[in-house]
């Protein structure tokens, strides 16, 4: 097999925007930094993502429960998590000749320093050290503090009382809902509210394709458990995580867990492991966060609102659930399923590409063809068992363009598992045993097969 490791992530962007996956973001104005925009293929990947993820984590299980809070909350919310401070800040550089705008924890980690929880004044000072210049090779300025939020105002006045933020995190929405949830529900602990949707950081220099955008989507959990329960939880939640990246087609060497240690957690986590993918090129980095954040938030937000958050159990005992927090990115997942997929091996003596995609994530489960598109019996025929197929699995491909070979190709290049060609066989012309069988294509092996027209949905499936 073709070793692509060299430049496979380019491969990777380029086919994304050539077979129509992902475009730049407002792409015929020059585009916009850290926004992409994903066309059809794109879009069926990630709702197929997305609702593989709503099935593993939340339809299978008795536990879980979801919502769908507004993107644009009370600004009191962002104040009582700590986002408004420090704590949602990142350390911003300025190449002082050109303006340019840098993540000085960055600069740093290129050359292998690791600025994690330093003061603006030892990175300062380690960028001194270490004469760390601009991509440009110029002076950079002081450190400061960059909050990552987006601001906006509500209403028609322009002042501060309007002053509101587009979530960074969907995981606040969880929070300010828990008493909703525990009131309507009444759910027995340990329980969870997994939510998905868009989040929005400004990032200072987004970055790597989907990896560091400005809006993103993310599916996550609060998981609420008994403080004394919260190990026990934290490893059955840690082998769910590590069963749905399996599910999603990601292979065990490609995954790190790694524990982050103790002098580097925010205050107010006692465990946290990021998932990381070894993204080609790039190396292992974070695909999902995994944190064990106690009652900090419930806690914080009893104490800003004034309304209690704790839970009350049938004995009439009350406390504040701790909480474990899986945190996932639909983008880095997109990409990690994409990397994972990626193949291109020899077939006929030519070299192909193919998406090797999960068949419940491919964009198509199936395509149909007829041998020829101006032969009309063939197109009938054909026109059925892909009205058939529709009907049952919807993401199902019409493809008649080119040859059946340039068909394969395509389809290949997309992931599609199966493509499926009427040919005079099927209409019982050449050799009568045949008769309402058609040719069966597989991506992966490009072996084909007869199969009965009646065997067709089950053998898809
Ligand atoms: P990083 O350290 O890479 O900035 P983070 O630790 O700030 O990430 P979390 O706040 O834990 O990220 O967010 C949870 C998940 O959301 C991440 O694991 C990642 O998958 C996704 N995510 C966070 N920020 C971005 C971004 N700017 N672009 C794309 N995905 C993101």
């Amino acid at each position: 097999m073709a070793d692509t490791t060299e430049n496979k992530m380019e491969k990777i962007v380029s086919l994304c925007k050539r077979r129509g996956f992902v475009f730049q973001g407002s792409e015929i104005y020059g585009g916009l930094r850290g926004t992409w925009d994903f066309g059809p293929l794109g879009v069926a990947l990630n709702n197929n993502l997305k609702q593989e993820w709503w099935k593993f984590f939340v339809d299978s299980r008795e536990d879980m429960y979801g919502l769908d809070a507004s993107i644009i909350m009370n600004a009191q919310v962002w104040e009582a998590s700590g986002h408004t401070g420090a704590g949602f800040c990142d350390p911003l550089v300025e190449d002082t000749t050109t303006g340019e705008r840098y993540r000085a924890d960055h600069l740093l980690k290129d050359i292998g320093v690791e600025a994690e929880g330093m003061t603006l004044a030892e990175i300062d000072a380690a960028i001194a050290e270490h004469k760390v210049t601009s991509p440009q090779g110029n002076q950079l300025s002081p450190a400061r503090q960059f909050n990552l939020m987006f601001e906006s105002h509500i209403g028609a006045t322009a002042g501060a009382e309007g002053k509101v933020y587009l979530r960074p995190e969907t995981a606040q929405g969880i929070f300010v809902n828990f008493k909703n949830v525990v009131d309507t529900m009444s759910p027995k602990l340990p329980f969870g509210i997994a939510q998905v949707g868009k989040a929005f950081r400004n990032e200072i220099a987004p970055r790597e394709w989907l990896f560091r955008v400005r809006e993103f989507e993310q599916m996550e959990i609060e998981y609420f458990v008994k403080e004394a329960d919260w190990e026990a939880y934290f490893e059955k939640l840690r082998a769910d995580i590590q069963a749905w990246h399996r599910h999603i087609g990601l292979s065990d060497e490609n995954i790190r867990e790694y524990d982050v240690p103790a002098n580097d957690l925010a205050h107010y986590s006692k465990r946290t492991i990021d998932f990381e993918y070894n993204y080609p090129g790039k190396g292992f980095d974070e695909l999902a966060g995994f944190a064990y954040r106690t009652d900090h938030d419930l806690r914080q937000h009893m104490e800003h609102s004034g309304v209690s958050m704790e839970y009350i159990e049938p004995d009439g005992t009350r406390y504040i659930p701790h909480v474990l927090e899986p945190s996932f990115g639909v983008g880095r997942a997109f990409t990690a399923v994409l990397c994972e997929a990626y193949t291109e091996d020899e077939m006929n003596g030519e070299t192909r590409t193919f998406l090797r995609l999960p068949k419940h994530l491919a964009p198509y489960r199936v395509a149909v063809s007829p041998l020829l598109k101006n032969k009309p019996p063939l197109v009938e025929k054909a026109r059925d068992v892909f009205t058939m197929l529709k009907a049952e699995f919807g993401n199902v491909a019409w493809d008649d363009n080119g040859n059946v070979g340039k068909r394969y190709r395509r389809q290949d290049e997309i992931g599609t598992p199966h493509c499926v060609v009427i040919d005079f066989d099927t209409l019982g012309e050449e050799a009568p045993e045949h008769t309402d069988t058609v040719t069966v294509r597989n991506r992966d092996t490009g072996e084909q097969e007869r199969v009965s027209i009646n065997d067709l949905v089950a053998y898809v499936r």
